[in-house]
């Protein structure tokens, strides 16, 4: 196992600022991840793709222990609730775009409409990331948890997932298996490539960002809000209201986490001001 020290931990998130973890640690196998989970004491932080998160710029006083490289993933028929059932099972690290090429080859359809998220799969359970209608909650048949010195499997019948949220939160995930159906590969493909280019025409391309920084809530849709506002294209130091997606912050090449900060919070203070919704993030800021 290799801890690294005062590691620069921008390069980890996908918005690429922020200071440095005083401890740094890619975990090899599941048995090393649960071991740094038992035996560390002090500040701990669980890193998937680092694609919500944004570390401050003082950096982060504790251990990050990243999932990149657990990237198991396998698929089989299971007896389950009296039927039989297809399984993806993967590891917490496996990666978004790896699980749809797998999907793909393997001809398992099912979980297209996340084609571009670019999530690990232990952060998106965690999330229960979503797109066009659609949540990953939803396909999460069975979880692996590290929880008291040791792994325990949580049927979905004992979690609980609702937007961009789920009961998980305080749980180390270590595997998921999701429910995906025989499909055909080119219909997968096809499926994948549609969501990917609705994607891409209607998000920001070129700028590390986190997605959208703030949760939906009944009736309210924060890009639409600050939109109508004309906050697009709102700037704090290198941090910008996208041009393209309201609800999307941007990194313009220099931006630190507290410019992000700071352009959060003004976006909240004047929609505030003017429509008296209180705006929630969805973004994770650690520090
Ligand atoms: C361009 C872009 C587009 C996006 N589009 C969407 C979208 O359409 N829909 C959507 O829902 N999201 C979207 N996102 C946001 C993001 O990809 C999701 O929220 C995703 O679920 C985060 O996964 P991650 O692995 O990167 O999480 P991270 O940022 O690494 O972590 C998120 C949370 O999960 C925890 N975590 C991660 N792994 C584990 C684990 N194994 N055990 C315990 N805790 C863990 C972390 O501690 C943290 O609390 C987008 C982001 C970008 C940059």
């Amino acid at each position: 196992m290799k801890i690294q020290t005062n590691y620069k931990i921008s390069e980890e998130t996908s918005f690429k600022c922020g200071g440095k973890a005083s401890f740094y640690c890619e975990v090899e196998d599941i048995k090393e991840f649960c071991n740094l989970v038992k035996f560390h004491s002090g500040k701990l932080y669980v890193l998937g793709n680092g694609t919500k998160t944004l570390f401050s710029d003082n950096g982060f006083d504790g251990l990050v222990i990243s999932t990149k490289k657990l990237k198991g993933m396998r698929f089989y028929s299971e007896e389950a609730d009296g039927e039989e059932k297809l399984l993806l099972e993967c590891e917490c690290g496996v990666r978004f775009d790896d699980m749809h090429i797998f999907c793909a080859e393997k001809e398992l359809g099912g979980l297209e409409f996340c084609a571009g998220i670019p999530a690990s799969v232990g952060g998106a359970v965690i999330m229960n990331a979503g797109a066009f209608g659609d949540e990953i909650g939803s396909y999460v048949e069975k979880v692996e948890v590290f929880q008291d010195g040791s792994l325990k499997i949580l049927h979905k019948n004992e979690i609980s997932f609702s937007y961009r949220k789920s009961s998980l939160k305080n749980y180390f995930i270590t595997k998921v298996w999701f429910v995906v159906a025989k499909s055909k590969k080119n219909v997968i493909i096809n499926k994948q490539q549609l969501y990917l280019q609705k994607r891409f025409s209607s998000q920001p391309q070129g700028f590390a960002n986190a997605g959208s920084v703030f949760k939906r809530s009944e009736g309210v849709v924060p890009a639409e809000i600050i939109d109508k506002l004309g906050l697009k294209g709102l700037r704090e130091g290198g941090a910008m209201v996208s041009e393209k997606h309201a609800g999307f912050i941007v990194n313009t090449g220099n931006a630190t986490a507290s410019d992000i900060a700071r352009l959060i919070d003004k976006i909240k203070t004047k929609v505030f001001a003017e429509t008296g919704i209180v705006l929630e993030e969805e973004l994770i800021l650690v520090d």
